[in-house]
């Protein structure tokens, strides 16, 4: 490891489905918001059959929390 930043856990962000109202106890995590929407928009096709459009990634993004919280 080189550098000084921050590393104890690469996941810093969070997203969990039952935020939004779904019934799935799924938690999405990754290392960005830019990750964490790739990751949310894949579960949500794969799992849900929802691909998620401009608005419903928009109003994912305010349900992510940091990780760990
Ligand atoms: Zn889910």
């Amino acid at each position: 490891m080189t550098g000084s930043h921050r590393n104890e856990d690469a996941v810093s962000v969070e997203f969990r489905c039952r935020d939004v109202g779904v019934a799935c106890k799924n938690v999405a995590r990754a290392e960005t918001p830019d990750e964490l929407v790739k990751a949310v928009a894949a579960h949500a096709k794969e799992k849900h059959g929802v691909e998620l459009n401009g608005t419903l990634i928009d109003y994912a993004v305010t349900k992510v929390r940091p990780a760990g919280g």
